[in-house]
């Protein structure tokens, strides 16, 4: 990840501020009945989600509740309060992604207004209702094996039974919505654009009257949103990521409300940024393949990782592991080196 903000606009500078003095932001009107609402996010570096709630007379819309816990849930109640909605008065719940951080505490506000749960299309998570989170968690580990990581690091890279039965908890949506619907809410009209890469299904909304769009964490204005080979993903993310990157490019007057972090303008330059970024770590996989790296650990080590790979544990190791994955496969499938053995495809 790096960060920086040359060549935006940051239009959240209250956002902003409160970032870097590690505070949690002020609850801001960003348009008429479009209103951000910061949620935390206990024990993550992002500190926080940008919820949006979207209000328009008798309905309340959240955009990405955020992370279950009872204190972001205090925070996006005591929000609504203030906005003179009941909790009972949530009237939809849309997540951009199914991460836990952004649709994690739709069912617990669903199961006390009964409002309506969307995602994308093709928004899939890692482990069905169905499934045993013990015998993914082992077969996580094979993977990891096969990915060369030495034993004594498979516990610590592979998805544990714990975090497979948070993400088996999250709810299942009442609604999809694909490329180019509209939703209408909050007197807008909001587009959905398919932005897959930080996960299959992320979508974007778009209100193009309004010249807002809300962008998950498909675009932020600091840091480059994780792009994984995951279980259950796309088989070649960083592809489908770059796509998205090209698509969301145009309409840089636009005020991008993203998930974390802080609201600029700038969404054509960000999006170049990211992708110049994307090429440059390809480069950098490539010429370690080309001098002979042969797992996909081997590759993930002598990269440069800005807080040094030594240090790098349990989430921060196994993404790491998955970006770089993401990185050998689309090395592959342009045709440029043909990958490490064990690299093997997300089913
Ligand atoms: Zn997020």
């Amino acid at each position: 990840m790096r960060a920086e903000t040359a060549g935006i606009t940051i239009t959240g500078t209250a956002q902003r501020e409160a970032w870097h003095s590690k505070v949690l932001p002020p609850v801001e009107l960003v348009a008429a009945g479009v209103h951000s609402v910061p949620v935390v996010f206990p024990g993550n570096p992002m500190r926080y989600t940008l919820s949006y709630v979207l209000l328009d007379g008798d309905e309340c819309v959240v955009v990405d509740p955020g992370f279950d816990s009872d204190e972001g849930h205090g925070q996006l109640i005591a929000a609504l309060a203030s906005l003179d909605v009941g909790p009972r008065e949530i009237t939809g719940i849309v997540a951009t992604h199914f991460h836990t951080d952004h649709l994690g505490m739709a069912a617990r506000l669903a199961s006390g207004s009964g409002a309506w749960i969307a995602l994308g299309n093709n928004e899939r998570r890692h482990i069905s209702a169905f499934e045993d989170a013990h015998e993914e968690s082992a077969l996580d580990q094979t993977r990891m094996r096969a990915w060369g990581v030495p034993e004594e690091r498979v516990p610590e890279a592979a998805m544990t039974p714990e975090s497979l039965l948070d993400m088996r908890r999250l709810a299942d949506p009442d609604r999809r919505l694909g490329d180019n619907d509209i939703l209408s809410v909050a007197g807008r009209n909001w587009r959905i654009m398919d932005t897959p890469g930080h996960t299959p299904g992320h979508i974007c909304l778009w209100d193009d009257a309004g010249e807002l769009v809300l962008s998950g964490d498909h675009v932020l204005p600091r840091i480059s949103p994780n792009v994984s080979l995951e279980i259950r993903g796309d088989t070649d993310p960083l592809r489908r990521n770059i796509e998205s990157l090209q698509k969301i490019a145009g309409n840089d007057h636009y005020e991008v409300c993203p998930a974390h972090e802080y609201r600029f303008r700038g969404v054509g330059h960000r999006a170049r940024v990211l992708e110049e970024h994307i090429t440059e770590r390809s480069r950098e996989v490539l010429a370690v393949l080309s001098a002979g790296a042969s797992t996909v650990h081997d590759v993930a080590r002598q990269l440069t990782w800005s807080r040094g790979w030594a240090s790098l544990g349990q989430l921060q190791f196994r993404l790491a592991l998955s970006e770089t994955a993401a990185h050998i496969r689309y090395l592959a499938t342009s045709g440029i080196h043909p990958g490490v053995p064990g690299l093997v495809a997300a089913p």
